[in-house]
């Protein structure tokens, strides 16, 4: 839909009145396939690996959000990344910036280096670092920002000027902290999107699923042959909910974000900890960065404490009640984790000090409740640390 709002947009993207009945939301199609009439004449529709309606109207609403021609949604998150590094050839390199999700870390390392694929890790929060490991061999740049758990920023638009140079490097944004809600990667030269639609775009942690959102046709179809020959694809209902969780995100962002300011300010002036971790905050090394291709800065925190050790971190995590002990973010409901043993359990020792993931490091993602009620509970959960 072009010259509509995004808070119009998340509503009424993908939807179409359904020609049978009238009913206004697109009906769960559960259904694996589809009767033709004659060989190859269909409506649309021949097997619900390669496609499905509810499918379709989802991946409409996704790509329009996101500004972006197409989408293709997976199975997971981590689904839609593999779509995307089967791209590749054996012998290819891949830069990523150094801290990213442990998973999409684990997948690199663990499953597609047997393949020869080579990965570096480089920090990428001053985009000109890039120049000094590009090679003739560089086919895609992986960048997550802002970056789980440690919240860097990085310059999408920087480093996708270093890279213009050649064309056929692509270039992959993981947008799903910041949603299409706060920062449109293919609007600043991203080649292709990345959502774990598990998180903020449905939003209500009741299921897993990805998407990618591209603009380039060549690059779209190849993705939608990968999909459709190794399978990842969700199912109906998952698309139907998620369809439903897209309806509210702009309204719910509006609230984490705001929740967000109102903890951060909390966290900081608490004598338990040590650092914060948020691109709203003025001390943070990109934070002018943030502010330029961001339209507010997220309800994903992190903080160190002060006793940087496992036995204070366990301590805090097991004294709160409305904050709950979970791996995933973005939910309406907040949530807390400890990167150390949970997202990022899967780096070594060595990776980790690297990182600066610490035993002390505890990620949040605030939910729409009550600040109020949020901060108290944090306050609680502070006041019984030793
Ligand atoms: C959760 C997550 C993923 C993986 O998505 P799944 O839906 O869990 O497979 C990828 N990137 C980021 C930033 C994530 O938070």
């Amino acid at each position: 839909m072009k010259n509509i709002k995004f808070d119009t947009k998340v509503i009424h993207s993908g939807l179409e009145t359904d020609p049978t009945t009238g009913s206004i939301i697109t009906p769960i199609y559960q259904t694996s396939t589809y009767v033709q009439s004659r060989p190859g004449v269909n409506k649309g529709f021949e097997y619900s690996r390669t496609a499905n309606p509810t499918r379709t109207a989802l991946e409409k609403s996704i790509a329009d959000i996101e500004n972006g021609k197409y989408a293709i949604c997976h199975s997971s998150g981590m689904g839609a990344a593999d779509a995307i590094i089967k791209l590749l050839n054996p012998g290819d390199e891949i830069i990523s910036n150094k801290d990213i999700y442990g998973g999409s870390y684990r997948m690199f390392e663990r499953v597609f280096s047997k393949f020869n694929l080579n990965f570096k890790y480089v920090d990428l929060t001053k985009a000109d670092n890039l120049n000094n490991h590009l090679t003739k061999k560089t086919k895609l740049i992986w960048v997550e920002t802002p970056s789980n758990p440690l919240m860097n920023i990085i310059d999408i638009v920087e480093i996708k000027k270093i890279i213009n140079k050649n064309k056929n490097i692509i270039l992959v944004v993981d947008n799903t902290f910041a949603t299409p809600a706060l920062q449109n990667p293919l609007d600043m030269g991203a080649d292709i999107v990345l959502h774990s639609v598990t998180k903020y775009l449905g939003g209500h942690s009741d299921l897993v699923m990805g998407a990618l959102v591209l603009n380039n046709k060549r690059l779209y179809e190849e993705l939608f042959l990968i999909t459709k020959s190794c399978g990842a694809v969700p199912g109906p209902m998952d698309c139907f909910l998620a369809l439903r969780g897209i309806k509210t995100l702009y309204v719910r962002m509006q609230k984490h974000c705001e929740n967000a300011k109102k903890i951060v300010n909390f966290l900081v002036n608490n004598k338990h900890i040590e650092k914060v971790y948020w691109p709203g905050l003025k001390n943070h090394p990109n934070h002018k960065i943030a502010k330029m291709q961001m339209r507010d800065f997220g309800g994903m925190v992190s903080f160190e404490l002060k006793k940087n050790n496992l036995k204070q971190a366990t301590s805090l995590l097991s004294n709160l009640k409305l904050f709950k002990l979970a791996e995933s973010l973005g939910g309406v409901e907040s949530l807390i984790s400890h990167p150390y043993s949970m997202t990022h359990a899967s780096l070594s020792k060595e990776q980790k000090k690297i990182n600066n993931i610490t035993e002390g490091l505890i990620r949040i993602s605030i939910g729409i409740e009550n600040h109020e009620d949020l901060i108290n509970d944090l306050t609680n959960g502070f006041n019984k640390l030793k």
